[in-house]
């Protein structure tokens, strides 16, 4: 989160944080047991929650309210207001500070003691040094320098509906049906499932289909006629211990990494910003970075 506001602030962007606030939610009055023995493991971790139901919970979330039994409402919770328009911001901050925004599939890289040369299928390019931030791509451009990570794609669906006719005021988890919807500037978007499938594979339509079943399942006015939704299936990087790498080559000191976030690669996209621009610089980390070592595995 500090990394998060710090980087918002620097680009004059802090409004797309947003304190949101978050209910994880269970439509099923016999779980709330499920909903207490939860909150009492996060107050373990630190995480204080409210458990809420009945006139509560209707004032929290109007319109969700009659299909729910119980939440636990997470009142600090955050979240970007729309991902592909932060994607814009930034890139526009990158733009406007000189930096040069190239679209070319990468083919290949060539590090050698003292810069990485990148290859496209267009152009060669070489840095000083290269950051290798490919998400679940990521390996197929270690390929013969030396390193294996046994990194998958862990696939997840989305759909967003462009409605107004649905009005969510908080980000909501469902416990029981095991996804995730919040309003975001594009629309209402739920998302949800993971599947191992691999990079090639085209995205199966019984994942949109669960996840418009539960969507309206919760709100009954994404069934109308009129709503429709665009769908998205995208790879999550994602790595046995679920820890990403952020490290740099041990041979190639001018080849570095920071991949591997699995489900929590927005959360953590400043964070691992900040420690890789740490060691580009050659300045200790802000955390200890051992854990993310490339050679781990
Ligand atoms: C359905 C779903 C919901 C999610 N929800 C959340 C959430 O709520 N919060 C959260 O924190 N995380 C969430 N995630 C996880 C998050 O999306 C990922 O962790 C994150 O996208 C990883 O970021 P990345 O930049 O490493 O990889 P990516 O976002 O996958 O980006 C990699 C980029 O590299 C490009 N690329 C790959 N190979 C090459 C090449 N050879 N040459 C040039 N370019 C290349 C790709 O085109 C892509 O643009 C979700 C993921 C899914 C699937």
């Amino acid at each position: 989160m500090e990394a998060w506001q710090q980087c918002l602030a620097d680009i004059d962007a802090s409004e797309m944080l947003v304190q949101s606030g978050y209910l994880l939610v269970w439509e099923s009055a016999s779980k709330l047991d499920d909903a207490r023995g939860h909150a009492d493991w996060l107050q373990e971790q630190g995480i204080e929650t409210e458990l809420v139901q009945g006139a509560r919970l209707a004032m929290l979330e109007p319109e969700l309210a009659p299909q729910l039994s119980h939440a636990l409402y997470f009142p600090d919770a955050c979240q970007i207001s729309d991902p592909f328009q932060l994607c814009q911001r930034l890139a526009a901050a990158f733009q406007a500070r000189g930096g040069r925004f190239i679209q070319q599939p990468v083919e290949r890289l060539e590090p050698d003691q003292h810069s990485v040369t990148v290859h496209s299928n267009i152009d060669a390019f070489c840095f000083d040094q290269a950051v290798v931030c490919a998400g679940a791509w990521s390996t197929e451009l270690l390929q013969g320098l030396g390193v294996k990570v046994p990194l998958e794609a862990e696939r997840g669906y989305h759909l967003t509906y462009a409605t107004e006719s649905v009005q969510l005021n908080h980000t909501i988890g469902s416990a029981e049906r095991r996804m995730v919807m919040s309003a975001l500037g594009s629309g209402i978007r739920v998302v949800g499932m993971t599947e191992f499938g691999g990079l090639t594979l085209a995205p199966l339509a019984r994942g949109f289909r669960a996840l418009q079943h539960h969507a309206q399942g919760l709100f009954p006015a994404l069934a109308g006629p009129d709503v429709t939704a665009k769908q998205w299936m995208g790879p999550r990087p994602t790595l046995p211990d679920s820890l990403p790498v952020i490290d740099r080559h041990p041979q190639y000191p001018s080849l570095l990494f920071t991949f591997g976030h699995q489900h929590l690669g927005l959360t953590q996209a400043a964070v691992s910003a900040q420690l890789v621009v740490s060691l580009m610089r050659h300045k200790p980390p802000a955390i200890d970075t051992q854990p993310f070592r490339v050679d781990r595995f």
